[in-house]
């Protein structure tokens, strides 16, 4: 048995207007706090499997962990080296923003072993990412991916569609311009005014996020770059493992304030989420919330999370997990829908391109089975 992890690094230089991920300016007392926060909470995690936990993969999100200066690292690196085996970890990601990545993060992460890099550098447009408020520019982007491809890691980048005045040309040059560069993995991801962030009081006008998408499926794949997730494409064998473990209810152990987690044991699964604020999690236990998913419910969201991706449901492997019963029924209902929509082949159900533009509208029907 082994587990992917998710290590959540909760600094950013400064907040963005539109992010509603957890994270605080850095600061080198909080970054202390945290960092015993996570030695507790890793000791803990190694106690009860009785030895160091044996990783498939590794993914170092935020917040963005390119903030930490390289003592912070070096200690982070040892506490995960107690607690965890990565002796067959496969891939290992860090997050990174072009404006605090530097070339000795990354020598640094090489010698760990870290494999995959994913630069969250939402444009390559000047306008848009000055409109997003971002603290770095295009041509800063652009050198951090070049640094990172100089290193030799896999390189990921984030991509943002639906900002205001972003046409599709602009849209078409930043993606062109990362593929340029040499990324191997591309997420595209629809601005959305989540709830509390300051985005959402100003209520900005935003174009129609449906054209730059149905875009990014037509233009990344005659790129090479074949779509086999809804926000997610990527040049063949670089696919991103560690979210793949997600997609397929697979178990992910959670480091750090606000990180979310997933087992399974015994026909249910529990997702669970550490305390949500660096105060919480530093004066608690950390898991602070427990879902546990069984039945039909668990069944549904294997479904929703298989359909996200290229390969969709394996039918008879579903209905072994999950009952014959709701394997017909799920099946059922997609064949009502628009053939268009979705591709049957041999015993697996897939969504097509066009049916992941309205994914949404599908995981509705999906949850009314839940009842
Ligand atoms: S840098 Fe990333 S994680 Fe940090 S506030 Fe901005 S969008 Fe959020």
């Amino acid at each position: 048995m082994t587990f992917a992890l998710y290590v959540h690094v909760p600094f950013c230089v400064a907040k963005c207007d539109y992010c509603a991920f957890y994270s605080r300016v850095f600061d080198e007392a909080l970054c202390d706090e945290w960092l015993t926060g996570m030695s507790r909470e890793a000791e803990r995690l190694a106690t009860v499997w009785k030895g160091k936990i044996p990783l498939r993969t590794t993914y170092v999100g935020g917040g963005t962990p390119s903030v930490p200066p390289l003592s912070a690292w070096e200690r982070l690196f040892k506490i995960l080296g107690k607690a965890f085996d990565f002796s067959r970890v496969k891939e290992f990601t860090v997050e990174a923003n072009p404006c605090s990545l530097t070339s000795d993060h990354l020598r640094l992460w090489r010698e760990f072993r870290v494999t995959r890099i994913s630069l969250g550098a939402q444009s390559l447009n000047d306008g848009e990412l000055a409109w997003l408020g971002r603290r770095h520019d295009a041509g800063m982007a652009l050198m951090a991916l070049k640094k990172i491809l100089f290193f030799d890691f896999d390189a990921s980048i984030d991509l943002i569609f639906g900002l205001p005045d972003q046409t599709l040309r602009t849209w078409r040059q930043s993606l062109h311009t990362a593929l340029a560069v040499g990324v191997g993995h591309v997420s595209v991801y629809q601005l959305t005014l989540e709830p509390g962030t300051p985005l959402s009081y100003t209520s900005p006008s935003l174009p129609e996020g449906y054209p730059f998408y149905r875009f990014a499926q037509w233009y990344l794949p005659r790129k090479g770059l074949a779509q086999y997730e809804i926000a997610s494409f990527a040049r063949s064998g670089k696919e991103c493992r560690h979210n793949l473990a997600y997609w397929r209810q697979e178990n992910v152990l959670a480091l750090g304030p606000s990180a979310w987690g997933y087992l399974s044991l015994q026909q249910q699964g529990f997702r669970y989420q550490n305390a949500p604020t660096l105060e919480e999690y530093s004066a608690s236990e950390s898991i602070v919330e427990v879902e546990r998913l069984k039945g039909r419910s668990r069944g549904v969201e294997s479904a929703i999370l298989a359909l996200r991706t290229r390969w969709g449901i394996d039918v008879e492997y579903f209905a072994t997990r999950f009952g014959q019963k709701l394997a017909d029924e799920i099946l059922d209902l997609l064949k009502e829908a628009p053939p268009r929509l979705t591709r049957f082949e041999g015993k697996s159900v897939a969504l097509t391109p066009a049916g992941m533009r309205v994914g949404n509208a599908i995981w509705a029907k999906l949850l009314e089975l839940e009842e």
